[in-house]
């Protein structure tokens, strides 16, 4: 997987696309009582690592993955006034149960598009791959079926945020502007900023990390980092060469261009699929 990636390809990609071979699961469920049968039978592999996450409707919007508020006018009442900041429009709770038995939502919405998902599941633990590189241990990955969820920002935990962009952002100094105004320039559906979407600062941080590379850069030492950086203490990747670390947002990159969503990442990596 090379580490150039043209952002404009974000710009223009289809979230969330069509499945590629409607009915197949649905077909297997008809035949398979057992729904980790019938998923197995829509040609996808089994694999102990991959979960399923059940669908619990959000407390906060209720699912609607909005909620209300007195807005513009302060004496009326609008319902969906504001993204539902708890589940970030997707309406599902964060925390919905994860285990290794799929719903059907999981056999029709994988089933139905089994080329792509196992394209992004490679994706997926490439990334994984990465990460462990700079001190995060995902074990697992987990789908959940859904629309879409407003995310980007907040994907992984602190600690790996510390690692992923703040190093390399820290590292270039008063050339970081330089280096992400272009990224930031990209325009995406309705002419407004690409890095308005939920993935758009991830582009920012995947331009960061190029440029530390090029450069020639180093993976600063915990003792050359200010004391907040203290959760860095102990990272894998401390005093090595960015050419010798992997841009970790590469397949996070390479997901969403697929047309899949990552809702968060800490022991397990949850990935998203569009249904209907
Ligand atoms: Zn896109
Ligand atoms: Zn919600």
């Amino acid at each position: 997987m090379t580490d150039e990636f043209d952002y404009t390809t974000l710009a223009t990609c289809t979230m969330w696309p069509e499945p590629t071979d409607p009915g197949r699961g649905a077909a297997a469920l008809a035949e398979h009582g057992d729904r980790a049968a019938a998923l197995a039978a829509t040609g996808l592999t089994p694999d102990p690592r991959r979960g399923f996450v059940h669908r619990v409707v959000c407390g906060t919007c209720k699912g609607a993955g909005t909620v209300g508020a007195y807005s513009g006018d302060l004496t009326e009442w609008e319902d969906n006034a504001y993204t539902c900041g708890h589940c970030h429009c997707s309406g599902d709770e964060p925390d919905s149960p994860v285990d290794d038995v799929p719903d059907e939502a999981h056999v029709i919405a994988l089933g139905d598009r089994v080329d792509a998902v196992t394209e992004v599941e490679g994706f997926a633990w490439e990334l994984v791959d990465r990460l462990g590189a700079l001190g995060c241990a995902v074990t697992r990955l987990a789908w959940q079926v859904g629309r879409p969820r407003n995310t980007g920002w907040y994907l992984v935990p602190y600690p790996v945020t510390a690692a992923t962009s703040t190093v390399p952002s820290r590292l270039l100094g008063k050339d970081d502007f330089e280096v992400v105004k272009p990224v930031y320039a990209i325009k995406g559906e309705g002419d407004s900023p690409l890095s308005m979407t939920g993935h758009g600062g991830n582009l920012a941080q995947h331009a960061r990390w190029q440029e530390v590379t090029r450069r020639g850069l180093r993976y600063p030492d915990a003792d050359e980092l200010p004391k907040i950086y203290k959760t860095l203490a102990g990272n894998p990747a401390a005093g090595k060469p960015f050419t010798e670390l992997r841009n970790p947002y590469t397949p996070l990159l390479h997901i969403w261009r697929a047309g899949f969503g990552v809702d968060y990442i800490d022991d397990t990596i949850k990935l998203r699929v569009h249904a209907k």
